[in-house]
């Protein structure tokens, strides 16, 4: 499947990491999907500690999820026009994340986290951009510009096809450096329309904000003038009902949310202050808008997930998040392995290091080689990683006693292998 994939599609794949470039070998082509469990085209078993990057926090093919697309599917796929569905996924978004006041739906985190800067931008009428290196947005233009590190890099593009011109306006600071931040803000007073961080990064393994952190970006922030806008594309009704909101009760500006919120379909948004949401087309001259936005399908899947997030459910994942990061990390005490496992909520993964992790940098430094042994030792045994040492683990609340138990049980050999890897 995978030669067939690479004649068509650019590297057989159609999002990059899927294509297990950074641990090598062949990646599984999946089937089905059920609970905690996902099985390849050669009917191969694997318990899933990636739940499509987030979104499948209920787990695979939940029955209740399942039956409420059935159902939206039975009267109609799309209609380009409103309808109840996204007015009530609006609703269960605004009552559950208190400074959302107004939402707009898309289709993507991508989407939602360009559309809220844009908004910023025609809202101030500035154009800079702060964002911080390994913080990951979706693939904005402008936000691509994420090399450089120490104080207030200019942006430069790192990948082809961003111009100068566009990336120019980004300003890149060293995560978890309120300083760096200041500093910005120093030097181009008036001219940064917003601050966007992960509200607790994700994409660069996890690395939670410092204490004090999140609050002291938004007082920067509005001191200049400035939006805050939190990007809760991983996070949000994930973390907590509320998100990392919900934990850290910092008030954006702007939010953005995406995978959970989809159940498993496409569907993103942003939102925040009315006064701001009022500047977005046709209440306002920003122009956003979306052929498919608003789906039927996508808006019931997501409106079914998010109603069975209770706070029983949290307690779940909570528990079962650590219940396995304590397993993993007597796996690797136990060979001696070098490893620092890091959690926010119940978002979590392994650094390959004894060395505090605080930002980009930081996590650049562990022995990522390490995790290469590990994530095929572990695929091999039917455990199935992200397949790159910087993104989160996730789980579901499926993940259940015999889910863990698989995953006990393939940890002692895999521990054995990263200990035993070589550069
Ligand atoms: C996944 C992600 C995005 C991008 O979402 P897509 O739906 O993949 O476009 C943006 N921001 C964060 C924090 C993410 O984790």
């Amino acid at each position: 499947m995978f030669d067939r994939a690479s004649v068509v599609t650019p590297g057989g794949v159609n999002s990059p990491v899927r294509a297990f470039r950074a641990v090598g070998g062949t990646p599984r082509f999946m089937v089905s999907s059920t609970g905690p469990y996902l099985t390849d085209a050669d009917g191969r078993e694997y318990v899933d500690l990636v739940c499509s990057w987030g979104p499948m926090i209920l787990g695979h093919s939940h029955p209740e999820v399942i039956a409420a697309v059935q159902e939206a599917v039975s009267r109609g796929t799309s209609f380009g026009t409103p309808g109840e569905g996204e007015v009530a996924l609006a609703e269960e978004i605004v009552a559950r994340i208190e400074p959302v006041e107004q939402v707009r739906l898309v289709s993507s985190g991508t989407e939602a986290t360009m559309s809220a800067i844009r908004l910023a931008r025609g809202f101030t009428g500035r154009a800079k951009v702060v964002k911080f290196a390994g913080c990951y947005h979706g693939h904005v233009d402008a936000l691509l510009a994420a090399a450089g590190s120490g104080l207030a890099t200019f942006g430069l593009p790192d990948t082809p096809g961003v111009t100068g011109a566009t990336a120019g306006d980004t300003v890149v600071l060293p995560y978890n450096d309120l300083d760096a931040v200041r500093a910005a803000f120093a030097a181009h007073p008036g001219e940064i329309a917003c601050v966007i961080t992960e509200a607790s990064p994700g994409n660069m393994g996890v690395v939670p904000p410092a204490e004090g952190f999140n609050a002291g970006l938004k007082e920067l922030c509005a001191a200049d003038g400035a939006l805050f806008i939190s990007d809760e594309v991983m996070t949000g009704f994930r973390t907590s009902k509320a998100g990392w909101y919900g934990i850290d009760g910092v008030r954006p500006d702007l939010m953005t949310f995406g995978k959970v919120m989809g159940g498993g379909f496409p569907a993103a948004a942003f939102g925040g202050r009315a006064d701001v949401m009022a500047h977005l087309a046709p209440a306002g001259p920003v122009y956003q808008a979306g052929t498919l936005s608003g789906n039927p399908v996508a808006t019931a899947a997501g409106l079914a997930q998010l109603r069975l997030l209770d706070d029983a459910a949290y307690a779940k994942i909570d528990a079962v998040s650590a219940e396995l990061r304590s397993l993993v990390g007597d796996a690797f005490t136990k060979e001696g392995v070098a490893h620092t496992v890091s959690s926010a909520s119940n978002m979590f993964s392994v650094f390959f290091t004894d060395q505090p992790v605080r930002n980009y940098d930081d996590a650049k430094k562990q022995e990522a080689f390490r995790f290469t042994a590990f994530f095929h030792s572990m695929l091999e045994q039917g455990v199935y990683l992200p397949p790159s040492a910087f993104e989160s683990w996730f789980v579901s609340t499926a993940h259940d006693e015999r889910a863990v138990e698989r995953i006990a049980a393939a940890l002692p050999a895999a521990a054995r292998a990263a200990s035993e890897a070589t550069a």
